[in-house]
């Protein structure tokens, strides 16, 4: 193989897609010890930006606390820092984007511009009343507001169906979409992922 051959064929970029509540940060923390990779979840982005008061915090705050999606523009913004800031990574875990079809074009368009693409888009699956009870379990822990209101769970849910639902057509319509019980022991869990994620390599 051409020793100049681009990143594409060395790099494992992985999506986690699922509703909140589907594990995909407990997994992302395995997955990326397993394969080295760099795990970028907005979620916690926006949380950093929000503890340290920072304007873009301050902006994302009153939609995180309605359960609302953040604009697109400035997730898109915040998303490509983070990769920028780490050139030297062997791949991404993208945790919680993209989450509308506008996000995952402009994720697309910057990953083809450094010559990466996405591998593989593993949607974890799990049924509403077994998130809801694990999103209102963690917010005990965590104090999230959006995890502590039923309200604000159901509206995050209502923004998965109508923004980030379309995801799974966009990414079947490129072979990257795979699906994974998202039920059960975490540890069968990561290694059904891990399973799937081998298949790609
Ligand atoms: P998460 O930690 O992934 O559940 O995200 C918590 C909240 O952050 C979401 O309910 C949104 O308000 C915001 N957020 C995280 N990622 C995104 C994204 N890709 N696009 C828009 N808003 C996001």
């Amino acid at each position: 193989m051409d020793i100049f051959a681009s990143r594409i064929t060395t790099m494992i970029n992985l999506v986690l897609f699922g509703k909140p509540g589907a594990g995909k940060g407990t997994q992302a923390a395995f997955l990326k010890e397993h394969f080295g990779l760099f795990h970028i979840s907005t979620g916690d982005l926006f949380r950093h930006h929000i503890k340290n008061g920072t304007p873009l915090g301050k902006m994302a705050q009153s939609y995180m606390d309605k359960g609302d999606l953040v604009p697109d523009q400035v997730t898109i913004d915040m998303l490509e820092n983070a990769v920028d800031e780490n050139p030297e990574a062997k791949g991404f875990i993208f945790d919680g984007f993209p989450r509308t079809t506008a996000q995952a074009e402009a994720l697309d368009t910057f990953l083809a511009t450094k010559e990466m693409t996405i591998t593989g888009t593993i949607a974890l699956e799990a049924p509403d009343e077994m998130l809801i009870e694990r999103l209102l379990e963690r917010g005990k822990d965590s104090g999230r507001a959006d995890d502590q209101d039923t309200e604000k769970i159901k509206n995050r849910f209502e923004e998965y169906s109508t923004k980030t639902a379309p995801l799974r057509a966009y990414y079947q319509g490129q072979n990257k979409f795979y699906q994974i019980d998202g039920v059960g022991d975490i540890t069968a869990i990561t290694q059904r992922l891990i399973t799937c994620i081998q298949g790609l390599l």
